[in-house]
Formats: C-alpha cells, sequence, structure tokens
C-alpha cells in the first residue's frame, strides 16, 4: 500500500496498443479491497482497471494478456481456466527475464 495515498504517476495515463486497438488503464485506488479483484479487463467498455498498489506491472500483464486473448478470440478455442492460467504464466516469467515498464500514449 501507499503511503500517501496517491497513485503512482508511472501508473497513470497508460494506454494499451493491442494490435491497433488502443485499451486506456485506469488505476483504481482499493479496487482489492472493494471488489476483491486487483485487475479487470471490460471488454466491452474498452478498459483495463488496476489496483495501483498491488502487483501493478503483474496485473497490467496480465490484463493485457487478456485483452490480446480478447482482440484475437482465442476464446473460440480457450477455456476461461486456461485463458487465465496463460495470462499469469506468461506475464511471471516475462517479468523475470525482460525489463518490461508500460509506454505511455502522449496527447499531442
Ligand atoms: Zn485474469
Amino acid at each position: 500500500m501507499s503511503v500517501s495515498g496517491k497513485i503512482d504517476k508511472r501508473l497513470k495515463g497508460i494506454v494499451f496498443n493491442i494490435y491497433g486497438q488502443k485499451i486506456p488503464c485506469r488505476p483504481v485506488k482499493n479496487m482489492a479491497q472493494t471488489t476483491g479483484d486487483i485487475g479487470r479487463f471490460y471488454y466491452v467498455e474498452n478498459e483495463i482497471v488496476f489496483d495501483p498498489d498491488i502487483e501493478p506491472l503483474h496485473t497490467l500483464l496480465h490484463e493485457f494478456i487478456h485483452a490480446m486473448a480478447h482482440r484475437l478470440s482465442w476464446n473460440q478455442f480457450l477455456e476461461k481456466q486456461a485463458e487465465e492460467m496463460l495470462a499469469d504464466t506468461i506475464a511471471l516469467a516475462l517479468m523475470e527475464n525482460f525489463e518490461i515498464k508500460p509506454r505511455k500514449v502522449r496527447k499531442s
């Protein structure tokens, strides 16, 4: 938990580009306590929300993979539980092997 109650500015304004589709990522303070989730991809709203205080990078990667899966219609051949397992394990393996930070899209 952050002591100040403020959201780390590095976690603000993140917009993923998933094969040309822009998906904004919105940090939500205390999301884990209020919803029981630390992250979620809303495909209808086209948005990712995440708790900025609990493993945000892993959560963002996990939700990124869900957004990829949706964009590529993986649900046609992949069960929900398998998708969850892939999202978690791929996110972890990427973090173990690459220096990853979310890229921001500047408004011009
Ligand atoms: Zn998930």
